[in-house]
């Protein structure tokens, strides 16, 4: 199977749970390309380099900009590009936030590309534990081309 890249997103009062979640599976992941929103993704860098023995395997993690100053955006693109496989996002449902458009954004591109999205701890499990996490699946995309070719007066 090829190293999925995994998209790993939490909001200031989800870390924690993110956190705990990525020790947990530390050892599926580590198998993987990771793609994080700053502040989250120093988290998980340090999480997985804890208890690090010599000799494993350098991280393969990418530190895109912290959420609200842009790295929700940065994602939701790089989703478009067909460069992320997999989205862990766990946001916050009782706080606003300063990029809650930003935030609205990155789950409609998650659900245009149909790329698996885990909201909450619970569908994480599920979806890190599935079958088809560990096997080469591809999911199915519209082509678009009728709305790309709707006629437009002018
Ligand atoms: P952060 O961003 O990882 O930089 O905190 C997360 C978010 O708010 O989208």
């Amino acid at each position: 199977m090829k190293p999925k890249t995994i998209a790993l997103v939490a909001h200031d009062n989800r870390k924690k749970d993110l956190i705990e979640w990525v020790e947990f599976n530390k050892e599926t992941l580590k198998r993987h390309k990771l793609i994080c929103t700053g502040t989250t993704g120093r988290m998980v860098e340090a999480a997985l380099m804890q208890n690090r023995s010599k000799g494993e395997p350098k991280l393969d993690i990418r530190l895109l900009k912290s959420g609200p100053l842009g790295g929700d955006q940065q994602l939701g693109a790089l989703i478009c590009e067909g460069e992320v496989d997999v989205l862990f996002f766990l946001w916050d449902p009782m706080q606003p936030q300063p990029h809650d458009v930003d935030v609205k954004a990155l789950l409609r591109i998650s659900s245009l590309y149909n790329i698996p999205t885990a909201t909450n701890r619970s569908t994480a499990d599920f979806i890190i534990s599935s079958p088809l996490f560990a096997s080469d699946y591809e999911p199915k995309t519209k082509s678009f081309s009728e709305y790309i070719g709707r006629p437009i007066d002018f």
